[in-house]
């Protein structure tokens, strides 16, 4: 299957070319051309399928199909136009509102620039097809100056976007095409009434993509109750199961185990770029200054912090000068930096969704990664949760020097009873905190010892080992999700 042969404008076709994709993936060859013919989709898939082109190319190819039957000179006039003729009729201009074409609904502002981004890239030789940003934390009257030019396509995050519909900046009457991007995570996040209220301004005549990991539960009532007809897609399985990326959990008695055989991970020379993940903000402040001070270049991100900050750490990231980025859930949505070779869970998301979101910061546009679990003995029902809904098991590795006190099988086996774990579980007890010192045996870690794997590679030899390691997908499970069976809202509190 080529991009030719979904039937894409020469435009488009050029773009594509450009970008370096030599294939459609497999969400693309199905939802491309249904989405083509007009088709409402509800889509299951993961960030990392190539899901942002599923929905963006066929909108694009039908924005450059229209232009190429428009009459340029009877094109509507930008609002920045209106105001111009105004003043030079005397007349006090007034706000117009802009009118999309489209609008993509997505969870956090990272993805949402994220897929700015890939839009403005696959529409470099459309004419005037203009794609903004609005979002929460960016100035308004940048916004304001942003909604003036009346861009064709709107990506924004639910809250900023209600604030701006409310203030009557956008008129939604004549949009064509609505996306909702991580629909399940949207509704993690509490944003069921402002997506309610989005989708009641808009058009019944719209097209509408749904794009999520699961399509069960909340999700797949929403989904149904706001598109018609829609036709089904579903790439989850190899998308869930990330067969690139190497998955290990590492069992640890308590923080100062966590932090030393993190530092030690870190040190491993096939790590190029990591990602490790916090359950709580100040844990990655916390643990972003620790890494600083043992050598690493470091750099923390999360919902706290102002959206130039975030930026401009994600840039340093993107430009290799950030080589450990210390991460809530919440900031780390839709990090797409190919060279990030390894992702570690410090701690244990809520959700086995997140897990499965977490490890795809690795193994990006087709290359392989690790993903590696820092687990207590506790957490070991966890793992189990996480496993059940990705159908793997994902094997406990030991390093020599590492061990800890008890047995991985152990801890597995004396896992707590399912429901009886609460968030913040992860934590310790214990008050150790040791960054960079010595191993276990009181030895010293020596920077750059290859202690595991390359990506994808099967585990190092002499100072790795696997327990209880399974080939995945003899674990049949309910796939059930944590947290609450009738999707109200979650608290994210500090994340
Ligand atoms: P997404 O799932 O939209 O976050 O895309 C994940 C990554 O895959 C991005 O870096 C895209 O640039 C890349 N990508 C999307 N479509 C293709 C394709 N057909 N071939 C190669 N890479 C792609």
């Amino acid at each position: 299957m080529t991009f030719e042969t979904l039937g894409l404008h020469t435009s488009i076709l050029r773009a594509i070319t450009d970008s370096g994709y030599t294939e459609p993936t497999s969400v693309q060859v199905q939802a491309v051309p249904a989405a083509i013919a007009g088709r409402d989709l509800l889509v299951s898939s993961q960030t990392g399928s190539g899901k942002t082109a599923a929905f963006m190319l066929p909108a694009l190819h039908k924005f450059a199909t229209a232009a190429d039957s428009l009459d340029v000179t009877a094109a509507d006039k930008t609002p920045n136009q209106e105001r111009q003729s105004a003043r030079s009729r005397g007349e006090r201009p007034r706000f117009v509102a802009a009118k999309p074409k489209m609008l993509v609904l997505t969870p956090t502002r990272e993805l949402a620039l994220q897929v700015t981004t890939a839009t403005e890239k696959y529409s470099a030789y459309s004419r005037k097809i203009k794609a903004v940003s609005i979002l929460g934390g960016m100035p308004y009257p940048k916004q304001m100056q942003l909604l003036s030019r009346n861009p064709e396509i709107l990506v924004a995050t639910p809250g900023r976007l209600i604030d701006h519909m409310e203030s009557g900046k956008i008129d939604f009457s004549e949009l064509q095409i609505l996306v909702l991007d991580e629909a399940d995570r949207m509704l993690d996040m509490g944003f069921i009434d402002d997506i309610e209220k989005i989708v009641a301004a808009t058009p019944e005549s719209r097209q509408t993509m749904l794009f999520s990991a699961t399509l069960d539960g909340v999700v797949g009532n929403m989904a149904r109750r706001i598109t018609k007809d829609p036709m089904i897609i579903q790439i989850a399985g190899s998308a869930t199961k990330h067969e690139n990326i190497t998955q290990k959990v590492h069992f640890v008695d308590d923080l100062s185990h966590k932090n030393r055989l993190l530092d030690h991970l870190l040190r491993d020379e096939s790590v190029d770029q990591a990602v490790v993940f916090t359950a709580t903000k100040r844990d990655a402040d916390t643990i972003a200054d620790r890494l600083n001070i043992a050598g690493f270049a470091a750099a923390a991100l999360h919902g706290d912090m102002h959206q130039g900050a975030r930026n401009r750490t994600l840039d340093a990231l993107r430009r290799g000068q950030v080589r450990v980025l210390v991460a809530t859930d919440v900031a780390a949505r839709g990090i797409d930096v190919p060279a990030i070779t390894h992702v570690f869970n410090y701690d244990l998301p809520k959700f086995p969704e997140d897990y499965v979101h977490r490890i795809g910061r690795t193994g990006r546009a087709g290359r392989n990664g690790v993903a590696v679990s820092l687990v207590n003995h506790a957490e070991g029902i966890n793992v189990k949760r996480i496993e059940r809904f990705t159908k793997q098991l994902i094997p406990v590795d030991v390093i020599e020097g590492f061990e800890p006190k008890k047995s991985a099988v152990a801890s597995r086996s004396t896992a707590r009873k399912p429901g009886g774990w609460k968030p913040g579980d992860a934590r310790s007890s214990s008050s150790g905190n040791g960054y960079g010192g010595g191993n276990s045996n009181g030895n010293s870690s020596k920077p750059g010892q290859r202690t595991f794997s390359k990506p994808n590679s099967p585990p190092a030899g002499s100072g790795s080992r696997s327990e209880g390691s399974g080939s995945g997908g003899g674990y049949k499970g309910s796939g059930s999700r944590f947290g609450d069976a009738n999707g109200n809202r979650r608290s994210f509190g500090d994340r």
